[in-house]
């Protein structure tokens, strides 16, 4: 069989290794060992599966390949945050981030190879969407971001943000299998609760997520509760009206009883005033919610600045005046462009 042609055995499911020995004369439990070795132990190479005989191993090796992620390069930002180059098996290369704080170790993993939307504040939408990214390597991605956390931090992974490049929910498929091999015994055997997945709000998959029952967080990049306000900065956002994008996060709401975060990047005279202060919170009259101010991370161009710090304040005690929780996120990482919006690997093939 043609190498190219051989399928990543790591695209099949458990039920589809077992078939695949059936098939082959052997037992099906033989498909849990390879399971096991795959995604609990990370082997990327055949070879390594010890418990397996020679025979069994040259019948994956003729059938199969393991295609997995390398780190090509790693950025240590002064305040600890650590950027990932992560080439894929095309050499196409994707940026994962690393984040530390007193308490926590966050892994911020990308979705996809650029993104196709359009978020004029954001540095990775410069980068046309190449492709989505395979379930493993997403799971990988987390994998190797865990070792990093114990190798320099001495702690396990705390959490995990799809806030990398590209639009989790436009590759829904391969995010929920990366999350179920993340969360399942056989993978890492995180608790789901410690996942978030931020999406740019597309109400369509935010209402297949709640009926999928998604155990995991929810965050919305929402930016201005105005129409036109939110349309100039996400030109997308005119195909997803607030008032449908409110409405699929109340279903979310309903389905799963979990408060959605706001993402908001607060900019100097686009939507600092009092209207967008407002509006915001009216906005969030939705659902129980909660508010992540963000302090915009420049990305090269001049067209925006980031807000004064009083008006920053100012969407705090508005926000806390009617009771909604709201927190300020500073940048983390900036130094070595591994902030929010900032992932645009500078050379996307290398
Ligand atoms: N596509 C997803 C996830 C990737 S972006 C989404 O839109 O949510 C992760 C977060 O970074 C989003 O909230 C995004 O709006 C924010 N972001 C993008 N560019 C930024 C910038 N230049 N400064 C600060 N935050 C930014």
């Amino acid at each position: 069989m043609d190498k190219d042609k051989k399928k990543d055995i790591r695209s099949l499911s458990i039920a589809e290794l077992r078939d695949f020995f059936v098939q082959n004369g052997d037992q099906a439990f033989r498909g849990n060992q390879v399971y096991q070795w795959l995604w609990q132990k990370g082997i990327h190479d055949f070879r390594g599966m010890t418990n397996l005989s020679k025979s069994t191993r040259d019948l994956l090796e003729s059938n199969f390949v393991i295609n997995h992620i390398a780190i090509d390069r790693q950025q240590k930002s002064k305040d600890g945050t650590i950027k990932n180059a992560i080439k894929l098996f095309d050499q196409l290369v994707v940026e994962s981030v690393l984040i530390p704080t007193a308490t926590r170790t966050t892994a911020c993993v990308s979705s996809q190879v650029g993104c196709s939307l359009d978020c004029k504040f954001c540095a990775t939408s410069k980068i046309k969407r190449m492709r989505n990214l395979n379930a493993d390597e997403i799971y990988d991605q987390v994998v190797a971001m865990d070792q990093q956390s114990r190798y320099y931090y001495d702690r396990p992974l705390s959490n995990i943000v799809f806030m990398g490049m590209g639009e989790p929910l436009m590759n829904y498929k391969n995010l929920i299998a990366s999350i179920d091999k993340i969360t399942q015994p056989e993978g890492l055997g995180m608790s789901p609760s410690r996942i978030t997945v931020s999406t740019s709000g597309i109400p369509k998959m935010i209402m297949k997520m709640a009926d999928d029952e998604a155990k995991f967080g929810l965050a919305v990049s929402l930016h201005s509760a105005i129409q036109s306000v939110r349309e100039q900065l996400m030109p997308f956002a005119e195909k997803f009206p607030l008032e449908e994008l409110g409405s699929s996060i109340r279903y979310w709401y309903e389905k799963t009883s979990r408060p959605v975060t706001y993402e908001y990047v607060v900019l100097k005279d686009i939507n600092d005033k009092e209207a967008d202060i407002n509006a915001l919170v009216d906005f969030c009259k939705n659902t129980p919610c909660k508010v992540n101010l963000i302090e915009y991370n420049p990305i090269g161009e001049n067209e925006f600045l980031q807000a004064d710090n009083d008006k920053l304040m100012a969407y705090q005690s508005a926000l806390e005046a009617n009771r909604i929780t709201s927190t300020i996120r500073r940048s983390r990482g900036k130094d070595i462009d591994a902030a929010c919006g900032q992932l645009a690997n500078k050379a996307v093939k290398i």
